[in-house]
């Protein structure tokens, strides 16, 4: 958004300190989402920041459209409180430029707080557009879901991110082709999102016992990743638990046994690479509560335990051959 400030040494460093400005307020808008999210009890797990604005990875979102609804106005609100008290600001130390030097366009004429200002209207708008991955995509579907089903909500608000998506991308090829670009990031955004809100929906209602499976090896804390390497290749798993004496020590992920193979550990004891801080499932838990720390990636095998008992485990694919099977069955029902 900072364009045409002309060259040289002074307008480079200001246009350097505007970026940096500008990626703060891009944070507090996060830090607005997470702050409101935790008004609900949701907490957030990190903030990332991207060219296009940021991301805060909340733990879940409130289930509850109307809580869903301001956790997401948080972000552009705080976008739009520091737009006001920059405007606030200009007009009270007489800066605010007149209406003829803004509309020449040329920024380098305006004051810095101005183009701050602008900054932060045109990133509260940018980020109400209604579509998927945008605030203003939630906004609606958050909006649409006070009426109906939550899957419905966000299958018709991603049909109407994927049109708008459309149009930019056609307005885009006449007038200017960054909204080609904007266009696309929506259309795969909507696609994304509404796919997520598909998984939601088949997993419904089902628990960790309905999943879990009951047949898997087990390894020891003695084993060397040598022995771990052979059940990958004897077996169709791809991480273990490592246990002693009755005991679940760890995880052993397979990205570790390859990567501690690579690096010529072949005889080592898999304690050495297991995964020590690992979260257990509890049977009567819902997969669709559990959905954000089980596709988080940073475990790949959960184990469950009923009255301090070891009953099985769970992985992402045996959700998804669940899903398949489930599927397959109910066509044949039909
Ligand atoms: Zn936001």
């Amino acid at each position: 958004m900072y364009f045409r400030i002309g060259h040289g040494y002074r307008a480079g460093l200001s246009g350097v300190f505007f970026i940096l400005v500008l990626f703060a307020c891009v944070v507090l808008h996060e830090l607005g989402h997470a702050l409101m999210a935790k008004r609900f009890k949701v907490m957030t797990r990190d903030i990332t920041l991207y060219p296009i604005g940021g991301i805060a990875s909340l733990e879940s979102m409130p289930t509850k459209p109307a809580q869903e609804l301001q956790v997401t106005l948080a972000g552009p609100a705080v976008n739009v409180a520091i737009g006001v008290l920059i405007w606030i600001f200009l007009i009270i130390t007489h800066q605010m430029p007149d209406l003829e030097t803004i509309s020449t366009g040329n920024l380098v004429n305006l004051p810095f707080a101005f183009n701050i200002m602008y900054a932060n209207f045109i990133l509260a708008v940018f980020n109400l557009i209604p579509a998927f991955p945008m605030d203003g995509g939630r906004v609606l579907r958050s909006l649409l879901a006070m009426k109906m089903d939550q899957t419905k909500a966000t299958n018709i608000a991603a049909k109407i991110g994927q049109f708008l998506a459309i149009v930019f991308v056609f307005f885009g090829f006449f007038y200017d082709f960054w909204l080609v670009f904007i266009g696309m990031f929506l259309f795969l955004g909507a696609g994304a999102e509404s796919k997520a809100g598909e998984l939601k929906y088949a997993l419904e209602g089902i628990r960790v016992k309905d999943v879990l499976m009951t047949k898997y090896s087990v390894l020891n804390t003695e084993n060397t990743l040598q022995e771990a390497s052979r059940h990958l290749i004897d077996t169709n798993e791809k991480s273990f638990l490592i246990m002693k004496n009755d005991n679940v020590e760890g995880i052993l992920n397979y990205k570790d046994i390859i990567e501690g193979l690579h690096k010529g550990n072949a005889n080592e004891k898999t304690e050495t690479f297991m995964q020590k801080d690992f979260v257990w499932l509890n049977p009567e838990d819902l997969l669709t509560d559990k959905l954000p720390v089980i596709g988080q990636g940073k475990q790949s095998l959960f184990p469950v335990k009923s009255d301090d008992k070891l009953i099985g485990v769970l992985n992402t694919e045996n959700i998804d051959k669940w899903i398949l099977a489930k599927h397959n069955l109910l066509i044949h029902e039909k």
